[in-house]
């Protein structure tokens, strides 16, 4: 079934104890809705600068996005953050948020995208997010990101926004900023009082956790021999997460599980290269033969 993704597109410089990159594409709803590109029909809504290239939007297009809702600002410039990593891979430095074009977005969308039965509100202002929800027409499935940034700037929006979506997927700094509580359980079920119905905590190497009212799920992340460059790693679980879902077309507690696989999966790969890189070049073979490796890591059996 069809996606729409909101969320930033962005122009990225990063550095890593293995590199560095400057101004290379990147945001949220660019990791996002490429991962998402492997599973299900997406469609981008987001809005960049007269400064973003021709050949950054053709990389969403080539795999099949719809970009018809990304609109570029007369006169303005794209988005822009600068992030650093230690050898704490988990943990991004922000030294920089130029949000340019991103501070005056007022996201409109078109008709053709109103029913779009699954969304994913990728990390961005929450009153942007907010706006996006006010022009749909009941989607079966909402799930949204948010970031540090957005916790600290714009709490009480984000308060707003909970009890309108199903799905938060957010990292576990951001659940601990968000609730002030240190236990991961007891933050998750704080958000859950707050509205969604099922929050997904991204923990980093260590994997994500799925916290529903009455139901814990636990998935650890893919071990690597060599990783990159962590960034979009959560959005890149985020959009294999609800391409998956919007795949399957139903919410059953297998389907979520498969779909947390898939997540750790995509974004397995993302880090092993700086950028987009790895998303560019996957096929649905290496994704689905990771995912059976997935399955081995974690299988045992017998009883105690
Ligand atoms: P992550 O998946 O958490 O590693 O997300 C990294 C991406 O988030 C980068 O490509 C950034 O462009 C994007 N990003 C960073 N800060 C913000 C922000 N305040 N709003 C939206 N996107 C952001």
């Amino acid at each position: 079934m069809n996606l729409l993704i909101v969320g930033s597109v962005a122009y990225d410089s990063v550095k890593t104890p293995f590199g560095e990159r400057v101004r290379v594409m990147g945001g949220s709803a660019s990791f996002s809705s490429l991962a998402a590109s492997y599973f299900t029909k997406v469609s981008v809504l987001a809005v960049v600068g007269e400064d973003f290239r021709p050949e950054d939007r053709a990389i969403l297009e080539d795999r099949g996005i719809d970009c018809s809702a990304l609109k570029t600002v007369p006169g303005g410039k794209t988005f822009h953050w600068k992030g650093e990593y230690g050898y704490d891979l988990n943990e991004a430095k922000t030294l920089q948020t130029d949000l340019n074009v991103l501070g005056t977005f007022d996201p409109e969308v078109p008709e053709s995208l109103q029913e779009v039965p699954y969304v994913f509100l990728a990390n961005l202002d929450p009153k942007a997010q907010m706006k996006v929800l006010d022009q749909l027409r009941g989607p079966r499935v909402v799930a949204a990101d948010t970031m540090n940034y957005w916790i600290g700037q714009r709490r009480d929006d984000l308060m707003d926004l909970l009890p309108r979506i199903h799905i938060l997927i957010i990292n576990e700094a951001e659940a601990r900023q968000l609730t002030g509580e240190f236990n991961l359980v007891k933050a998750g079920h704080k958000i859950l009082s707050w509205g969604p119905k099922m929050l997904i905590i991204k923990r980093g190497e260590y994997g994500v956790l799925k916290i529903t009212q009455d139901s814990i799920f636990a998935a650890p992340a893919y071990p690597l021999e060599s990783v990159f460059d962590p960034t979009g790693a959560g959005d890149t679980f985020a959009g294999g997460f609800v391409g998956y879902l919007a795949e399957a077309g139903n919410l059953n507690p297998e389907t979520v599980r498969r779909a947390i696989v898939m997540g750790s999966v995509m974004a397995s790969f993302d880090v092993e290269d700086f950028s987009l890189g790895r998303l560019l070049t996957l096929t649905r073979q290496e994704i689905d033969g990771r995912f059976k490796a997935f399955k081995e890591l974690t299988e045992f059996s017998g009883t105690v």
